[in-house]
């Protein structure tokens, strides 16, 4: 099996008590590479999830590689799950990962039974599949090739650059099936980019990513989120995110404020202390009531930001509401249109051997092109620059 070759300069033998409950723990280790980071390497017994219950449409499909986030983004909508672990949803979220070392295998099984619907599944929208992690594991190539050769269409998002390693594997697996991407990008200003979210890649790194994709002819949109009260919100700091944005090739940029749900207030709290005390109060006011900032608060930030997102050109964005993240291209009105099975021969999930650009290629032709006129026939009913309020799974 992949996992069992890969060479270990330590390893540290014995689970968390909480991991131990999971009974299908391979092994925890540590490497020199990750310092400060703990891999829980376990067989996962599924690979899609489900999301049931949050859409109009039926279905909503998601893939989490790995649990936990070594982004580290203080303000992370899934700290809480780790609590499911008996770890903590602060430092532990960081640093005690758990990687599902079996889910491209897994995948492949649950995509072949007959009742598989080749509904559009997202990557991205719990934890982040291209988090520093997928460096070491590479479960990434073995999914979209899953996904690819089912017929399934994939859909990203992520504040990885790594995803520019398997860009020739997605731009091949567009030839079959639509592949839409996103990145994660809310903050415009290093210093606070750097402190609130210690675990990323820079923003102009983020936005080089948002290049590359486009120079493949594949879109790309920009998520700018979440807005951080009296921090991000200003007219100045908007527009320039818009405006890098545009300049980076986005193709939409969608946004939504900051929630605060119990476990991640606390932790974000912890950080605005440190940063910016004088803040502090007036975030406890702001979310008195709940994990959501007040209807005003919300009111007031669309006004200031929809007539910047039209003035950047940046409007063309769609969320799924069943999974948080980006609607697929494919996404039809009814169950019963759904995507044709491909026909085709597997992709090389590690050759990344996908075509390379096409001398002359323009962004109006190749798979944007054809995904923009799969998204014609999508319901526009759905589309949104901001993220609607309940959708729970979403973290970016
Ligand atoms: S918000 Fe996304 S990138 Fe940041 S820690 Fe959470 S999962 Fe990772």
């Amino acid at each position: 099996m992949r996992w069992s070759g890969q060479e270990l300069q330590t390893e540290q033998v014995g689970a968390l008590p909480g991991l131990a409950r999971l009974n299908n723990l391979v092994r925890s280790v540590q490497t020199p590479e990750f310092a400060g980071i703990t891999f829980h390497e376990i067989l996962c017994k599924s690979a899609l999830n489900h999301v049931p219950g949050q859409s109009a449409l039926p279905f909503g499909y998601t893939i989490n590689p790995y649990r936990g986030c070594s982004h580290a983004c203080t303000y992370c909508f899934a700290r809480p799950t780790h609590q499911y672990l008996d770890l903590d949803a602060g430092k532990d979220f960081d640093s005690e990962i758990i990687v599902k070392v079996n889910v491209a295998e897994v995948l492949r099984k649950e995509l072949a039974k007959p009742m598989w619907g080749r509904h559009p599944v997202a990557l991205g929208t719990n934890t982040d599949p291209y988090q520093r992690a997928e460096g070491r594991y590479r479960l990434m190539p073995g999914i979209i090739a899953a996904l690819a050769d089912s017929g399934t269409p994939i859909s990203i998002l992520t504040k990885g650059t790594l995803l520019r390693r398997d860009l020739d594997l997605l731009v091949e697996a567009s030839a079959h099936v639509p592949v839409d991407l996103a990145m994660s990008i809310a903050i415009y200003d290093d210093e606070m980019q750097q402190s609130v979210e210690p675990g990323t890649p820079t923003t102009k790194a983020r936005l080089a990513t948002v290049t590359a994709v486009r120079e493949r002819g594949l879109d790309c949109g920009v998520f700018l989120m979440p807005i951080l009260p009296f921090l991000t919100d200003t007219r100045a700091h908007l527009d320039e995110a818009l405006r890098q944005a545009k300049a980076a090739g986005a193709t939409s940029v969608l946004y939504s404020g900051l929630n605060l749900k119990p476990a991640v207030k606390e932790w974000y709290l912890r950080w605005l202390a440190r940063e910016h005390p004088e803040l502090v109060g007036r975030y406890q006011e702001l979310y008195a009531r709940g994990q959501y900032a007040p209807k005003e608060y919300r009111t007031w930030l669309a006004a200031r930001i929809k007539p910047l997102i039209r003035a950047h050109g940046l409007e063309r964005g769609v969320v799924d509401p069943a999974t948080g993240g980006i609607r697929s291209s494919a996404l039809p009105s009814s169950p019963e249109r759904m995507p044709a099975p491909a026909a085709r021969a597997p992709l090389p999930a590690a050759g990344l051997r996908g075509p390379g650009p096409v001398p002359g290629h323009s962004l109006e032709n190749g798979p944007a092109a054809t995904r923009r006129a799969r998204s014609a026939e999508a319901p526009r009913s759905l589309i949104s620059a901001e993220l609607p309020l309940d959708l729970a799974p979403t973290l970016f």
